[in-house]
């Protein structure tokens, strides 16, 4: 302790009188007095403390931890966007270089049924794992998540539902490979049949706000229309390389320009095949929603559904009137109100479909799906 206190005074002195550090006796000192001082009194680290944070000295000290550190201030850099008030919310996400990951797991050409219902089945357990996403629709190595307008889901906050959801599809896509691609199953890889995860599949991730059902249900119809155009190019492509022995390049430039009534003739004229005969999934993509409806009877086969819709459901459409006069503003709900559709909407079958959803008949069927508004 001794030795501390001349450096003390000396450092103090020789920047008194000078008013500046002379660097070279300063160092000197230092060098010779820190050695000794160290040796046998560490100096302590300098921890986080909470000088810049205004408080009392008195006040008890903070717990440990990153709150109310010095470094907290950090936090003001954030700059959460907070997604439009009282608008439909669609999250698209699409594999990233996927067909580079289609080549590496050998997805068979221009469909693979696995490598669909795989996607599809990601999709239901996402909604499955957040309620409140009312239905998706996918195509290829796409998925569309429709949110209602009124959600509330992390105050809307656009980072944490796209990287929420874009995540929770990619760890089911993983979780779920085994199931629809084998792969762990010894004796189905020695036949050639299993189809291990050789690449970590990656999927990007992108909100749109939509303000009325007329641009929700556009969105779905561009999303269909375009799973139908880019099915037909690939079925009629594949199956000139696959089955005509067509090169890749010649058979891209024989269906450049072509109409699809075009392709539709070279599938029938040279391969046989009708073109809608070729499978739903395939040329009409998939829908995945909740369904509140009771299931069938098994003898009621040619009834139409009945129609179960959640209480709250069933509250706003007597008020439909009123409702299309106020979209203005989101309508308030209360904690138990939406404690309640949570439950129903946990209860609710998931389930998918391989339907036109261009037309009204599936939203008229389902007006659950998007709820009053215009
Ligand atoms: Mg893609």
């Amino acid at each position: 302790m001794a030795d501390m206190i001349p450096l003390a005074i000396r450092c103090h002195r020789v920047v008194s009188r000078s008013n500046r550090i002379l660097p070279t006796l300063t160092h000197h000192h230092m060098t010779q007095t820190a050695t000794r001082k160290y040796a046998t009194k560490p100096a302590p680290p300098s921890p986080p403390t909470t000088d810049n944070n205004h408080r009392n000295d008195s006040n008890p000290p903070p717990k440990a931890g990153m709150a109310n550190s010095k470094y907290e201030y950090t936090r003001t850099f954030e700059d959460p966007r907070r997604l439009l008030p009282n608008t439909y919310i669609i999250l698209r996400l699409d594999g990233r270089s996927f067909s580079t990951f289609s080549a590496t797991q050998n997805f068979k050409k221009p469909n693979d049924p696995r490598a669909l219902q795989l996607m599809n089945a990601s999709a239901a357990a996402t909604l499955r794992t957040l309620t409140d996403i009312r239905m998706a629709y996918g195509v290829s190595d796409e998925f569309s998540f429709l949110l209602p307008r009124e959600c509330t889901l992390f105050d809307r906050r656009e980072d944490k539902l796209v990287s929420t959801v874009v995540s929770t599809f990619t760890g089911w896509y993983v979780f779920l490979w085994q199931r629809y691609f084998g792969g762990g199953d010894a004796a189905a890889a020695e036949e050639g049949e299993g189809e291990s995860l050789r690449a970590p599949p990656s999927f990007d991730c992108r909100a749109v706000c939509y303000p009325s059902v007329g641009n929700v249900r556009d969105y779905f119809a561009w999303r269909q229309a375009d799973a139908h155009v880019n099915n037909l190019f690939n079925t009629a492509f594949w199956t000139l390389v696959i089955r005509g022995g067509v090169s890749r390049r010649d058979a891209e430039a024989e269906l450049r320009g072509t109409f699809a009534a075009d392709k539709n003739e070279l599938l029938f004229s040279r391969f046989g095949i009708n073109y809608n005969n070729e499978p739903e999934m395939y040329r009409k993509g998939s829908v995945v929603y909740r369904d509140y409806r009771i299931p069938e009877d098994e003898g009621a086969a040619a009834a139409e559904p009945t129609l179960t819709e959640p209480l709250e459901w069933s509250e706003r459409e007597g008020e439909e009137g009123e409702e299309r006069e106020t979209t203005a503003v989101p309508k308030f709900k209360s904690k138990t109100q939406k404690e309640k559709e949570r439950k129903l909407a946990k209860k609710a079958r998931i389930v998918t479909e391989h339907v036109d959803i261009i037309g009204d008949e599936f939203w008229q069927k389902r007006p659950w799906l998007l709820g009053n508004g215009n």
